[in-house]
């Protein structure tokens, strides 16, 4: 009773929160209070109603039915079984109209609750808002009929009453017909939004990448089980409580200083920057983890910035491996390099010698073939690890020391072809990158540099820094290249003309690969030259933030 009355004075509960038998009782009650209603107005319109048999008859059964409605377990029947109770309204806001109509006017409109129940009750809409309007015309034509004047005046005159009860009822179903299938509609679209939730929750703990979510206040919304196990390495020995958040151990990967919280990529990201792929090291000591880190905003339904999604993924195993890759490549590049060349260049040397005896000299050609056979090897490794997928990950490198590493590869090849080759480095130039494809690089541009230039000449090799930029420069006086020539260098196959008559071998493959390596790490590669002068080509490099 406590519950109809709540929502009967529009509190906090709701007529479709009742249940079933709640429902119908809210149903009937505007009938029955307007039936006490109606004694009391009798009461002092015409006190001799109350010795009416029909008029208490019609109150006695009115109150019998809210009883009925009260004790009848509608759930154990069959659905809409209890619109039998509306009809039998009908009953005694019949008698009811038909004895007090002298007193009172309007009693017939006593039918709108019935009527309102039948139509709104969303069971078979139509059929129910038709039987409403029958119910409500056979309640204003019986008494005629009983009392056997089937006048057609008086029959068309008592139509008001059923004529407006079947528009009530057209205006009650065709409301609840319609919120029925909004309520449906918006329990679909709860349900796929529930179902993409559970598959959302299902992705995000089935991939092997840690994902945070923040809101836009940048607290945390959500985080998956990888992300905790990931950044479990980041904690200090005795554990991290919120308020000591800040000494978590995250350093710039191939950094030893733990990075102060404003300088994280999540911090970062929610000041607004964008954070791609960024490599940091999690914890200390052989329990350390890398991660990749990409960072990307995103927006509510009205465009409105929401949160950030935070992705990192344990890329240790990769990062190990691609530095024992590099290790191994470095030395075959260099260790092994600078010996196979000094092998070729004192072959050829003795080969010169007059005084040779032929057996010796084809021995020495066999020497020279198989040292440039190997130098060959060694080349096409190289070739082949500085392929696509070796830029993804960028470690952090020194551009200085790869410049000093590429002049001394270079000094022997260098003696041999009598050309001075200077090395100039201003200090330190960290940036981020992959080593094989840098070196290739620079080998590609010192070793044009020699091939293009006559003995006698000069090669500088500068590392500097500008601005933001790590910057590295081949100068040379040699050949130089038309400005016709210049765009085409660095396409595939692409040589200038001047050269392709010389006989210096070549495949003009070095320079369009070195400008895809260039730009994949975010920088450039130009030539400024000039015919019979010489040529400078500069690598720029984005430098790496401290
Ligand atoms: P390759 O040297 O194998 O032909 P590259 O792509 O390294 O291929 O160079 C493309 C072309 O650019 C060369 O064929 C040459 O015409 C020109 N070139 C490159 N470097 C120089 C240089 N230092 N001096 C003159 N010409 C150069």
């Amino acid at each position: 009773m406590e519950k109809l009355l709540d929502v009967l004075l529009l509190g906090r509960l709701h007529f479709h929160e009742l249940n079933l038998t709640g429902r119908v009782l809210m149903s009937q009650l505007p009938l029955n209070l307007t039936m006490l209603l109606v004694c009391a107005i009798v009461a002092v319109a015409d006190p001799r109603k109350f010795r009416d048999p029909s008029f208490l008859a019609a109150q006695a059964l009115a109150v019998g039915l809210f009883a009925l409605c009260a004790v009848i377990p509608w759930r154990r029947l069959p659905y809409g079984a209890f619109l039998v109770i509306p009809f039998l309204d009908f009953i005694p806001v019949s008698l009811v109209r038909s004895s007090a109509s002298d007193a009172l006017s309007g009693l017939g409109l006593l039918a709108v609750f019935p009527v309102l129940w039948v139509a709104g009750s969303g069971y078979r809409a139509r059929l129910m808002v038709l039987l409403g309007g029958v119910a409500s015309l056979v309640m204003v034509w019986e008494p005629l009929f009983a009392a056997g004047t089937l006048d057609l005046r008086l029959l068309v005159g008592q139509l008001v009453t059923p004529i407006m009860m079947l528009a009530v009822g057209i205006g009650a179903s065709v409301m609840t017909v319609s919120g029925m299938t909004q309520q449906s509609r918006v329990e679909e679209l709860l349900d796929r939004s529930e179902t993409r939730e559970h598959l959302l929750d299902t992705v995000l703990e089935t991939v092997d990448v840690g994902v945070i979510v923040l809101d836009a206040q940048g607290k945390g919304m959500f985080a998956n089980s990888k992300q905790i196990e990931v950044y479990a390495a980041a904690m200090p020995a005795d554990g991290v409580t919120a308020d000591r958040e800040s000494e978590m151990l995250i350093y710039r990967e191939g950094s030893e200083a733990p990075l102060p919280p404003e300088q994280w990529a999540l911090e970062r990201a929610l000041a607004g920057e964008e954070v791609e792929r960024e490599l940091y090291r999690l914890g200390a000591g052989p329990a350390a983890r890398t991660v990749s880190v990409t960072v990307r905003g995103f927006v509510d339904a009205a465009g409105e910035r929401a949160g950030t999604v935070v992705a990192s993924s344990d890329v240790t195993d990769v990062v190990a491996a691609v530095r024992a890759r590099d290790r191994f490549l470095s030395i075959m590049s260099h260790e092994f390099r600078t010996p196979i060349a000094n092998i070729m260049g004192y072959a050829e040397m003795v080969q010169d010698d007059p005084l040779l005896s032929p057996t010796s000299r084809a021995d020495l050609e066999v020497i020279s073939r198989n040292a440039q056979h190997v130098n060959q090897m060694v080349d096409d490794i190289l070739e082949a690890a500085s392929g696509r997928d070796s830029t993804e990950i960028r470690l952090p490198l020194d551009l200085a020391e790869l410049v000093r590493e590429a002049g001394g590869s270079s000094s022997a090849e260098a003696k041999r072809r009598g050309i001075r080759l200077s090395v100039e480095t201003d200090g330190a130039l960290p940036i981020l990158g992959d080593r094989t494809g840098l070196v290739r690089i620079l080998d590609n541009l010192v070793s044009n540099a020699l091939k293009y230039s006559g003995s006698g000449t000069e090669i500088a090799l500068r590392a500097s820094r500008d601005g933001e930029w790590a910057v590295c420069a081949v100068e040379d006086h040699g050949m130089g290249i038309a400005s016709e020539d210049l765009d085409r260098i660095f396409t595939r196959f692409g040589r200038s003309a001047s050269v392709i008559g010389t006989g210096i071998p070549g495949t003009g493959l070095g320079l369009a690969l070195a400008r895809e390596v260039a730009e994949k790490h975010g920088g450039t590669i130009e030539c400024t030259s000039e015919v019979g002068v010489g040529s400078t080509f500069t690598v720029r490099l984005p430098l790496r933030g401290e």
